[in-house]
């Protein structure tokens, strides 16, 4: 357990924050993006790394009060929003500290409940299909067929997004929301709307900027069009 910790710790530095809510301050977890080491790159972009996995740590929890964003989102609370939290969260808040070394389950419980502070303050649709997705991707670690749920929650989350939104969103641009949604299709199974929405990315007018994305399109194209194929078969 010690030596796990211990490469953690290179990984992991510390940042004093203080909650817009409730004016706790406690300090959070950070990663050094530079000693990652990536194992794998997943189709619809999740990068799994060596010993510590990124995403585990996206979420800030306020160990006094329970609201929960991404740090991009955090600071960006009006003082409506606050007596929302205050209302809605911090009454009920068990004060749980999540800023230590986050296992899966509680690595689950901050997406979990970002999603709660993200409804309550209708975040936008972009914002919100990006923390299911994520939390599909910790699904997906630990074997659970609820990643299948989440992946179903980005896609609608991102297809309205697309229609209603000004992107970017979060991170996502237009260009690598068309793709994911196209990939989400095809992970979902629905093989015809993942061709309709690879064709949109092919036609982007950023793919020729983007050309590993573009290879990537045209290979999850390929893929897709073999699996529309054999299940037209079988009908
Ligand atoms: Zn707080």
């Amino acid at each position: 357990m010690l030596s796990i910790v211990m490469s953690i710790d290179k990984y992991l530095y510390g940042k004093d924050v203080k909650c817009p809510v409730c004016y706790a301050m406690f300090q959070i977890n950070k990663i050094r993006g530079r000693r990652l080491k990536t194992i794998k790159k997943h189709d619809d972009l999740y990068v799994t790394y060596e010993d510590i996995n990124p995403i585990h740590y996206s979420i800030w929890v306020c160990p006094g009060c329970g609201y929960s964003t991404t740090e991009k989102e955090f600071y960006e609370i009006k003082k409506t929003e606050i007596s929302i939290i205050e209302d809605n969260v911090k009454k009920n808040w068990s004060k749980k500290d999540y800023n230590n070394v986050r296992t899966e389950k509680n690595a689950e419980n901050t997406y979990k409940l970002a999603i709660l502070t993200g409804q309550l303050l209708n975040k936008p649709k972009g914002y919100m299909g990006e923390l299911c997705l994520k939390l599909a991707w910790l699904y997906r670690d630990i074997k659970s067929t609820k990643e299948y749920d989440y992946l179903l929650h980005a896609l609608n989350h991102f297809e309205e997004a697309y229609q209603h939104e000004r992107l970017p969103v979060s991170t996502l641009d237009e260009l690598t929301m068309t793709y994911l949604i196209g990939e989400l299709h095809r992970q979902l199974g629905n093989y015809a709307k993942a061709i309709h929405w690879y064709n949109k990315t092919l036609d982007h007018n950023q793919i020729k900027t983007k050309r590993w994305m573009q290879l990537k399109t045209r290979e999850q194209w390929s893929k897709a069009k073999a699996q529309y194929d054999s299940e037209k078969k079988v009908k």
